[in-house]
Parts: C-alpha cells; sequence; structure tokens
C-alpha cells in the first residue's frame, strides 16, 4: 500500500473543534511568494472545485497547469445545480451557526463523516458567501437588500443561498471569471478537451498525469510537483441519473488503480425529486430542484391504481405521507428519508402518472397562499423547465416526481488535508468522500467544492510542497512516463479493434440496469450477490463484444465511451462488495435486512462506524477493505428523528 491511512486530524480537535482549523493552518508550512513560481501544480477538472482551485493557486503565484475535457470550464456539469448553497450567515435570525450547520451535517451524513472536516466545512461556508458575493454572483436579495435564504432538507434554518434556478451557473461563472484573470495573467495554463486517461506515480508520491486530446487523439505526458484532482462524481454508474451525461469515474479509478484508495463507494445519493422516467430508452433523467419542497406538498392518492386526475381527488382522499410521518420535518425530511418513503408508496401501488412511478409534488396552497407571480419569481425558469419536458403545467396540475441518483458520496480518501494516500495527489470537490458521510444534505455539494478550491487546498498544498523546494518535476522523457503512454494508446487501439456487436451505449445501459436494481435505493444480500455475479459476466462479454467505430485520430465519442464504460463496470463491482460487507443501513445506503420496526434505516455503530477504503491488488485481485475508524466527540450518534 502507498502511504498511509492517516486522517491527520488537526491536532486537539477533540478538545477544542472550533480552533483546529485555524490552528492547523498556524502550524502548517508556509511556501513564500517568491518561492510559488517554483512550483507547477496540475489540477484536473474545471468544475465549481477545479476552477475555484486553479483560480486561488494561480493568485497565490504558483505555475497552475489546468485540464478538461470541455471545450469550456463552463460546462462543467457544475453548472446543472439548481437550488442553491449553504452558509452559516444566520442572515434569517433563525437560530443558524456554525456549530448548527456542523450538527446538522454531521446527523445528515448518519454519523458516517468525519467531525474534524465537517466543522471546517460549516466555518468556511460564510467566507464562500462573501467571496462569491464580491465576484458578483447575483444571489437572490430580500426586500431590505441582505442576501435572501430558503429552506433545504434536514435543517430547521433557512441558510441556503440561491440564484433562482441556476445557483451553480451563477458560482461556475464567478469562479470562471476569477479563472480567466489568472489566464490573463498567465498563472493558470488551460488544456481544453483533454481528457486526463493515467496518473503517474513514481517513487511513492504522485507526478503528473497522461493525457488524451479528444480532437486530435494525441496522448501526452504531464508533470507537476502536485496533481490535484476535481473531476467529479460517479453517478453515472447507473446509466440513468441527473448527472451530465459526461460525468464518469475514469480520472479517479485510474488513481485508484494507481494506488490511491477509493472509500465508501456503497454510498449513493438516490434524490427524491426528479421527473420519473418515461421510457426504456431514455439516457437521462431531470432534477427538480429540492427547493421546491419548501413550497411544494408531496402526496399520493390513498387508492390503489387511482385513476381520476390529481385535480379530482378530494383532501381527504390523499396522503400527503411526509407530513403525516415527520410533522418536525415534513416535506423538508433529508433526501434519503424522502426518496425511500416515495419508493414504499409506489412499490404498495399507490405511483402516479401514466406508468404509475411518481408521486404529487403539489404546489396549488402556496400559490393560493402566496399568489402565482410569487411563486414564479422563485422557481419559474424550473417549472418552465417541467413544462418542456412534461407537457404538463405545474402552475396547475401538481409535478410529478420520482427518486433518481443524483450524487456521490463516496469516492478518492483523502485526510483532513485532502491529500490521497499517495503523496502528492490531492482530491476536491465531489470526486472526495470527505464530507457527507452516507448522506448529502442538499445545497451543501457547492459549499464543499468551493470551500475545498478557495479556502482548503490554497494552505494544505503549501505545506506539502514547502520542503520540495529545489526538486524539479519529473522529466515527462522518463520510462514510467512512456510506459503510461504507451499503455493508455494502447488501450485506446484496442476498443477498436475488438469489432464485435452491441454499442457502448447498450452495456452502459444493462450495466445501469444491474447497479439500479441491487444496489440502488434499497439492497440486500440476495440481491448484492447476484450483482457480484452478473456484473463480472456482463464485464467479459463487453470486453470481448463491443464495437466501437470510427478512428482514434479524430473526436470519436464512443471511443471516448468506452474507456469510461470499462470503468464503471470495475467500479459497479466494488460497489456490490462495499456494500455486501456494510451491514447496516445508513444514509443513503439501505440494506432492507437493518431496519427498524418503522421501516428507518439502523446503523450498527459498533461494527460500521468507520470508512471503508479500498485498495487496488491488480487486475483479477480481490480488493482490499481498509478501516478509517471514526470518532464522535460534538455530536453523539444516535438514530436519526426528523419527526
Ligand atoms: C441536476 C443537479 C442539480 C444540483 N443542484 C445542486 C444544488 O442546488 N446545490 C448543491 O450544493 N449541489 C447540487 N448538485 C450537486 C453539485 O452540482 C455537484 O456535486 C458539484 O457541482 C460537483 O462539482 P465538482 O467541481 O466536484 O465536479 P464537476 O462540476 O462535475 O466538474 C468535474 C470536472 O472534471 C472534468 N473531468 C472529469 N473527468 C475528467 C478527465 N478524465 N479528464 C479531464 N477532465 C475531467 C470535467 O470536464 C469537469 O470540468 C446538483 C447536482 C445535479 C446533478
Amino acid at each position: 500500500m502507498i502511504g498511509q491511512l492517516d486522517s491527520r486530524n488537526p491536532e486537539g480537535y477533540d478538545n477544542d473543534i472550533a480552533n483546529a482549523w485555524t490552528n492547523h493552518k498556524f502550524a502548517m508550512k508556509l511556501v513564500n511568494p517568491n518561492n510559488k513560481r517554483k512550483f507547477d501544480v496540475i489540477v484536473v477538472g474545471s468544475g465549481l472545485a477545479g476552477s475555484s482551485a486553479a483560480a486561488t493557486l494561480g493568485e497565490l503565484g504558483y505555475n497552475v497547469k489546468l485540464f478538461t475535457f470541455h471545450d469550456s470550464p463552463r460546462r462543467a456539469h457544475s453548472i446543472a445545480a439548481q437550488g442553491g448553497i449553504n452558509g452559516a450567515k444566520n442572515y434569517q435570525n433563525d437560530g443558524d451557526s456554525v456549530h448548527r450547520l456542523f450538527y446538522d451535517t454531521v446527523k445528515g451524513g448518519d454519523f458516517r463523516s468525519r467531525e474534524s472536516n465537517v466543522h471546517r466545512l460549516a466555518e468556511v461556508s460564510v467566507n464562500i458567501i462573501d467571496q462569491a458575493t464580491a465576484q458578483g454572483v447575483p444571489f437572490a436579495r430580500d426586500y431590505g437588500g441582505l442576501l435572501a435564504n430558503r429552506s433545504f432538507g434536514g435543517a430547521q434554518v433557512s441558510r441556503t443561498f440561491y440564484a433562482r434556478g441556476q445557483t451553480g451557473q451563477q458560482l461556475l461563472l464567478g469562479a470562471y471569471s476569477a479563472l480567466m484573470r489568472q489566464v490573463a495573467a498567465g498563472t493558470v495554463e488551460m488544456f481544453t478537451r483533454m481528457e486526463m486517461l493515467d496518473l503517474v506515480v513514481h517513487d511513492e508520491a504522485a507526478r503528473g498525469i497522461v493525457c488524451r486530446d479528444l480532437m486530435s487523439g494525441e496522448i501526452s505526458a504531464h508533470s507537476a510537483h502536485a496533481v490535484v484532482l476535481a473531476t467529479g462524481g460517479y453517478g453515472n454508474v447507473y446509466y440513468l441519473s441527473t448527472n451530465a451525461m459526461m460525468c464518469n469515474v475514469t480520472a479517479a479509478w485510474r488513481a485508484h488503480r494507481k494506488g490511491a484508495m477509493f472509500a465508501n463507494p456503497c454510498y449513493t445519493q438516490i434524490h427524491p425529486t426528479c421527473i420519473p422516467s418515461s421510457d426504456e430508452f431514455q439516457s437521462k433523467l431531470t432534477l427538480m430542484s429540492e427547493s421546491l419542497r419548501n413550497d411544494g406538498r408531496i402526496w399520493v392518492p390513498d387508492a390503489f391504481d387511482e385513476s381520476r386526475a390529481a385535480g379530482d381527488i378530494p383532501e381527504d382522499q390523499r396522503d400527503y405521507y411526509l407530513e403525516r410521518k415527520y410533522p418536525a420535518f415534513g416535506n423538508l425530511v433529508p433526501r434519503d428519508v424522502a426518496s425511500r418513503n416515495a419508493k414504499t408508496v409506489v412499490d404498495a401501488g399507490k405511483g402516479v402518472g401514466p406508468l404509475k412511478n411518481g408521486v404529487y409534488l403539489d404546489f396549488s396552497d402556496a400559490i393560493s397562499r402566496d399568489g402565482k407571480e410569487t411563486i414564479a419569481a422563485k422557481y419559474g425558469n424550473l417549472f418552465d423547465m417541467y413544462a418542456n419536458i412534461t407537457g404538463e403545467d405545474p402552475y396547475s396540475t401538481p409535478m410529478r416526481i420520482y427518486p433518481a441518483t443524483h450524487y456521490t458520496m463516496g469516492g478518492l480518501w483523502v485526510d483532513y488535508e485532502l491529500m490521497s494516500n499517495v503523496p502528492g495527489l490531492f482530491v476536491l470537490g465531489e470526486a472526495n468522500f470527505s464530507d457527507h458521510g452516507a448522506n448529502r444534505l442538499g445545497a451543501s455539494a457547492l459549499m464543499q467544492g468551493l470551500a475545498d478550491g478557495y479556502f482548503v487546498i490554497p494552505y494544505t498544498i503549501g505545506n506539502y510542497l514547502a520542503d520540495k523546494l529545489g526538486q524539479k518535476p519529473m522529466d515527462t522523457r522518463d520510462a514510467v512516463f512512456e510506459q503510461s503512454m504507451t499503455a493508455v494508446d494502447d488501450q485506446t487501439k484496442k476498443w477498436l479493434s475488438t469489432q464485435g456487436t452491441k454499442s457502448v451505449d447498450y452495456y452502459h445501459r444493462e450495466l445501469g440496469k444491474l447497479v439500479w436494481d441491487y444496489c440502488g435505493m434499497e439492497r440486500d444480500k440476495n440481491g448484492l450477490e447476484k450483482a457480484l455475479s452478473e456484473i463480472p459476466a456482463l464485464r467479459d462479454e463487453f470486453h470481448k463484444n463491443v464495437r466501437v467505430l470510427g478512428s482514434a485520430s479524430t473526436l470519436n465519442q464512443s471511443l471516448e465511451k468506452a474507456g469510461r464504460v470499462a470503468d464503471f463496470f470495475e467500479l459497479a463491482e466494488l460497489k456490490a462488495r462495499d456494500a455486501l460487507e456494510r451491514e447496516e443501513s445508513a444514509g443513503g445506503h439501505f440494506r432492507s435486512e437493518h431496519q427498524t420496526e418503522e421501516g428507518e434505516a439502523k446503523r450498527d455503530d459498533e461494527n460500521f462506524s468507520h470508512v471503508a477504503a479500498w485498495e487496488w491488488n491488480g487486475e483479477g485481485t480481490a480488493q482490499t477493505r481498509h478501516r478509517e475508524e471514526l470518532s464522535f466527540n460534538y455530536v453523539k450518534p444516535s438514530q436519526r428523528s426528523y419527526k
């Protein structure tokens, strides 16, 4: 195993968590301003995490090389984020504080995250809002001009800052402006349309990456003193998800194959408010933001197989099941709880819509109370999107929603400084496993990505680089880079020479069905064992029978996808193993064998209060499961209750 599975928690955090990050920052080594330009840093990924990191490191004076497979950083998946970003500003005076955001996030994650990381996240959340506002991000404001807030699931305070339903896009434009300023200043060099296909590790440290130019097919090597991965999540392993179609696990997985541990792959978030799929061949699902649960009421008809239109069903024949079961949080219970409850009522035969695969999200009360204009001002673009996709008018008919894969809490293992177990390899944003435990609360992914990029990595990378002054990055003509380039080239050619009969998409869809059926919203031992025999069989067939047309020297999207789907196959198997080994239910990981009498997730703190971090042992060999034990000094583990 390379490096160590040492969380490097800040000294004294168990006695004084409120000052742990401040003390840690003071204790870390610094690189003086004139020396920063002597260090090269590679950043892969230009979403919120990568753009904010590259802009900030450039501003500090490091030589940054930024890689993305998009034609512009503005196309990163972060642009899709709708509902908002949390910040413990307490502008509402409703009882919020850094400690409450910390508490809600640890509890929301079902006590499977690291307290030290989460506290730092809550602390810097307030700085993110200031930073974005200073950049000109047009957050919504209240009548007095202060920034407005709305509520998100798992919290009883309003702490979510938003820009209508386009918060991710506006934040990304802010980060992008900061980034382009550095490109113009010459501190950041941008490489677009370049896909990272390997991490180069030498003498037990990350030395660089190997990429393929998506336009010309050219394979090139790039070296640096440190590599920062900010390549997003792996939700598209399910094929159908709310993620952008290009999202994939390849960069993280290739780093895993080079020694970086992969943590908690079984933790996936299924978001409760997505538009239900309308046929077999759909390739993407659409999210309806969680913010809609502020004003929308979720219900199903009391009767099984109800055929009347929603408006014809009288009040006393409706079941507002979340309000009934969880009076304290009502429609704002966390995502895992809302999703599982939707599955329960649909499985019971109370689903609505042509395929009976949804529940209603109804705005009629809110519209009567606040008026159509007020609702349109808050959610107008989301309502338009829904109407365009379904052909139904959500102002007059309730929306239909159903859970879908949305976010991945698992990812590459990192320590408190966001460094993986491979020295010099840092991992930010959704690509790491760090802050959300077994369930992420809404509006906290944007917060984490920007915390990592703007406020954590600028300090921690210096701590790693400080004693490397005078060392040069490796020469990319070195054999270790050459070998990696050859391996990438061989694999690319292999896809084109297989000449099978079925498309990459066919195999991706079949894999997605297996993962959804056996390792989706609910898992059990039998299903997971089935997955572990069926996934490898389908993978073997994929390798023998996939057909990739075209050439390697021009833009070829099925060639790109073949490599990504191959990695999804390996990840899917690990995910099922991880889920099988975790004999408890926690957050988004619901094992039907482990539930309370009321059907809630039942943790086993005695045996599973740990992070599972998997070590790659080479092709065809089982991976080793390591444990990072978790301790809770501030938020004592309890059965989560939202009643
Ligand atoms: C529909 C939707 C709505 C959401 N709404 C919210 C919300 O309201 N609030 C919230 O907090 N969260 C929300 N989320 C979650 C949030 O958007 C994401 O978790 C977050 O934006 C991820 O940011 P990131 O920078 O880590 O990754 P991404 O934005 O996914 O960026 C990844 C980057 O890596 C690059 N990349 C990946 N692999 C490679 C490779 N091999 N080589 C080169 N480049 C590579 C890509 O080009 C891209 O630039 C939402 C998610 C979805 C799907």
